[in-house]
């Protein structure tokens, strides 16, 4: 077929020759896609330091500099062309500001200084990228009330609210969740505002109660629950939450690469990854095997008491990757569809680096068990559908935005073939795609 795009949109598919045209490019033998969307990766968040205004980052502005510059070709790099951003922080405008980025959409965070992820915040400045904080007892006319917080997010331009139900990590449950009337104030506004409600929650009870307040998409896989067991069925408990999912028809989010990026980081060897090469700057990579970059490994170790790192790793890579993949195995069954988010970075890992994070949950994608076919679904038209943004995105369709990948290898024989990327398309614009490639 011939292809004709103008004005950043397609106009035109046909098996009759096109005459008129400014440039061509010659896909003859390759393989052309929607450029892919991950629907949970956060851009203000570097891989190893934390969202940019927290103490470690802040130490170390001109590695900042240096990642922020060529963040955007690296998700672009491994065909990323649409991002959600569920809590964009405040540094932001560093992406969006770029020449070369994909197109971005992002949430924000609806929380209140009880609730985490506030109350896990210990000093001022990492307190200060909440820039919607609700006070629950406010009435709705009031300053800080759920009602009038809502309407400031529509009104910034965000297509969805975040909102945070997470008692503790793993078992502990420590912390306050929102109360059953907030949630109650806060699905009727965002429902007035056309806002979706994405739900950060990967315990069996958290989901629970996500599922309870209405939400339009749950945000991590659901690793947080008894013993993983090869051979087992999951529980009937679970499985009974999953099917409130699929009749509600709530979106979900496996974020496997999460806990794939805590196991990883503790392997000594992560930091030679070859594929880290062509994505992040030299000069992170050399941070990341100094003593000071190890902090986050420490809190890990702490928090297994003493274990060895080996055994801190097959702890995540082995038993909540295989809860995970029996969730994703079900909602399969059932024919709900799944969505491409890789949650990158996850947390302050730097086993997790941009775009590579998006190709490597398509990756995981496949190891749950889904097709070649499944995963070209999730990472397109299922993203597009769950936001509502499929009259722009998600098929090779006239009227779409011409966003669009020309692959060597076809994608439907090899989940490898999303690696071998010979240009893409923004904008109905060719970039090569070694013109991404990080400069040394
Ligand atoms: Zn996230």
């Amino acid at each position: 077929m011939n292809i004709l795009i103008s004005d950043g949109r397609i106009t035109e598919i046909t098996s009759k020759k096109i005459t008129s045209y400014d440039h061509k490019i010659n896909g003859m033998g390759k393989f052309l896609t929607p450029g892919l969307m991950d629907s949970h990766a956060h851009v203000s968040s570097i891989p190893g330091m934390g969202f940019g205004v927290e103490p470690v980052a802040i130490k170390h502005p001109k590695l900042v500099k240096a990642y922020f510059e060529q963040q955007p070709r690296s998700f672009l790099y491994h065909g990323v062309t649409q991002i959600l951003d569920p809590n964009p922080g405040v540094s932001f405008n560093y992406f969006t500001s770029a020449s070369l980025r994909p197109d971005y959409f992002r949430c924000e965070v609806l929380t209140s200084k009880n609730t985490f992820p506030y109350v896990e915040k210990r000093d001022d400045l990492s307190r200060s990228m909440f820039t919607y904080l609700i006070d629950e007892n406010a009435q709705a006319t009031e300053e800080n009330s759920v009602e009038r917080l809502i309407a400031k997010i529509a009104h910034s331009g965000a297509s969805c609210i975040k909102l945070y139900f997470e008692d503790g990590y793993g078992n502990a449950n420590q912390w306050a969740t929102l109360s059953t009337n907030t949630l109650k104030r806060i699905k009727l506004s965002a429902k007035k505002s056309n806002l979706l409600i994405v739900a950060h929650a990967n315990a069996l009870d958290m989901q629970q109660l996500a599922l309870g307040a209405g939400v339009d998409v749950i945000a991590h896989g659901m690793w947080n629950w008894g013993q993983y067991n090869r051979e087992k069925n999951i529980p009937k408990e679970i499985s009974n939450t999953l099917d409130i999912m699929i009749n509600d028809e709530v979106g979900y989010m496996p974020t496997q690469r999460v806990i794939a990026g805590l196991g990883e980081v503790m392997l000594p060897t992560i930091t030679n990854s070859p594929e880290f090469s062509s994505i992040t700057p030299k000069s992170l990579i050399d941070w990341y095997r100094t003593t000071e970059a190890q902090w986050f490994k420490e809190e890990l170790r702490i928090g297994f008491d003493g274990m060895p790192d080996q055994s801190i790793s097959d702890a995540f890579l082995y038993g909540r990757i295989g809860k995970g993949n029996k969730i994703i195995q079900y909602l399969r069954g059932s024919n709900h569809p799944i969505l491409l988010a890789s949650d990158f970075p996850g947390s302050p890992s730097f086993a997790n680096q941009p775009g590579l994070t998006t190709y490597q949950e398509m990756k995981a994608m496949i190891t749950a068990g889904l097709s070649p076919e499944e995963v070209l679904a999730a990472a397109t038209i299922n993203n597009s559908k769950q936001f509502k943004i499929d009259d722009d995105y998600g098929t090779v369709e006239v009227g779409k935005i011409a966003n669009l990948l020309l692959l060597k290898a076809n994608p439907l024989d090899s989940i490898e073939s999303w690696n071998s990327i010979e240009t893409i398309i923004l904008h109905g614009k060719p970039i090569a795609r070694e013109s991404l490639v990080v400069n040394k």
